[in-house]
């Protein structure tokens, strides 16, 4: 039989038996893989939990997290659209939306500090602000919510004025640059755009591009407290380049209380797709419908952010 799961998983499970007094059940062979945990006295455990982080205990007491599927998201709050680096425009981007069955888009394009991906101002956000409600008044009961993935600048402040900021639905915070810097500068940075009131959620916080460059050198504890403090969301980002949050660093914001939100990124229609790579990613990180943001109901998503405000 073919058996997938991490070596310290394996470990896990082969002290568990120890300790209970059972044969090591890899020197048997089972039909399938819930054999194997049968074997033990232990509920099936799924693939994306093997891997070594408490998963045989928490089975055995019945502890095991019931984690987000797919379906359980009902909408993506960070897309880009033709306004700034996007390959779809905002209405073939809300059809894709409609399509995979979501009740609410956020449009949040790169605001102007990232020059390279056509950043929107002040004045253009208002622009597209008009053609959002324009679409909003077409697509009811779906909503495109007006939204920014606001740069973060090199001093932390973002590039957008605090009362524009105030008129988003959702404000989504990121770096883009300057990500090698030294921990304490990287951190300060980050912390302050954690500290913005206006900053609902922080988009592929580590910067990391998979068989590229490895993510920023936070003082991640640091991040995480900020976070719960501030009842900030923190995004795994689920473009495969990307996966960032990575899967432990999930997990120890949830074990912070942090809300989490699942984002495709995409930049243009088809990337929405990607979500069912950060779907795993959250799996792995043992989280539960109610840990992600995305998967509220509009009106309950939209109250959140304004308790916030
Ligand atoms: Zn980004
Ligand atoms: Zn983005």
């Amino acid at each position: 039989m073919l058996w997938t799961g991490s070596r310290a998983h394996l470990d896990e499970l082969r002290a568990f038996a120890a300790r209970h007094g059972t044969d090591d059940p890899f020197r048997a062979t089972f039909p399938d893989e819930a054999g194997v945990y049968a074997a033990l006295g232990l509920p099936p455990i799924r693939p994306e939990l093997r891997e070594g982080r408490g998963e045989v205990e928490a089975a055995w007491a019945g502890r095991l997290p019931r984690v987000i599927e797919i379906g359980d998201i009902r909408g993506d709050l960070h897309a880009h659209s033709t306004w700034s680096d996007g390959a779809s425009t905002i209405a073939e981007m809300a059809a894709a939306a409609i399509a995979r069955g979501y009740a609410y888009l956020s449009v949040s394009d790169h605001t102007h500090s990232l020059g390279v991906a056509n950043g929107l101002d002040e004045a253009r956000l208002r622009a597209q602000w008009r053609e959002i409600d324009r679409r909003n008044a077409e697509l009811a009961p779906f909503r495109l919510l007006k939204s920014a993935e606001v740069e973060i600048r090199r001093d932390g402040a973002l590039d957008l004025p605090d009362a524009v900021l105030a008129e988003l639905d959702l404000v989504v915070a990121s770096l883009h640059s300057g990500l090698r810097g030294g921990r304490e500068e990287v951190t300060g940075r980050l912390l302050r755009a954690i500290r913005n009131p206006h900053v609902d959620i922080i988009a592929h916080a580590s910067g990391r591009i998979v068989g590229g460059r490895s993510g920023a050198d936070y003082d991640w504890d640091a991040i995480f407290a900020a976070a719960a403090e501030t009842r900030t969301a923190l995004e795994i980002n689920a473009s495969p380049e990307r996966l960032d949050l990575r899967d432990e660093h999930a997990r120890r914001a949830l074990d912070h209380g942090i809300t989490l939100t699942i984002d495709g990124d995409a930049h243009g229609a088809d990337g929405l797709a990607a979500l069912h790579y950060g779907i795993a990613t959250a799996q792995r990180a043992w989280a539960t419908t109610a840990d992600v943001l995305n998967t509220r109901p509009l009106d309950e998503l939209l109250a959140w952010a304004r308790i916030r405000r």
